[in-house]
């Protein structure tokens, strides 16, 4: 289903002409460019996962190019983030708990 480019008329999937105008539907059929290689891939969740900086400028960057490929990448820079964040509390608590289970073991040690 698209619009003439010439005129406007709605068009019908399978329709070669324009009833309208007569002008051939062939170039209407690709709104969006297939040339961009915009294919949402793995691989840039990946690459966002690894070096959330570059994930972060892509995303930022391809947000109107490569739509599907920014999601990917800004993603992977996102989950990278977050755990990142998790894993610098959880080692923030860790060193917290082992100050304070040193302390207590090294307390009784202070009147030898
Ligand atoms: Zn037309």
């Amino acid at each position: 289903m698209g619009y003439c480019t010439k005129c406007g008329a709605e068009l019908k999937d399978g329709q070669s002409f324009c009833t309208q105008c007569g002008k051939p539907v062939n170039d209407i059929s690709s709104n969006i460019p297939s040339n961009v290689n915009d294919d949402g891939g793995f691989l840039w969740g990946l690459l966002g996962f690894c070096v959330p900086v570059a994930g972060l400028i892509l995303y930022l960057v391809w947000q109107t190019e490569r739509p599907l490929s920014a999601k990917a990448a800004g993603k992977g820079a996102l989950v990278s983030v977050i755990l990142n964040v998790i894993f610098v509390i959880i080692y923030i608590i860790a060193m917290i708990a082992l100050a304070a289970s040193g302390a207590f073991i090294f307390e009784p040690g202070v009147g030898y």
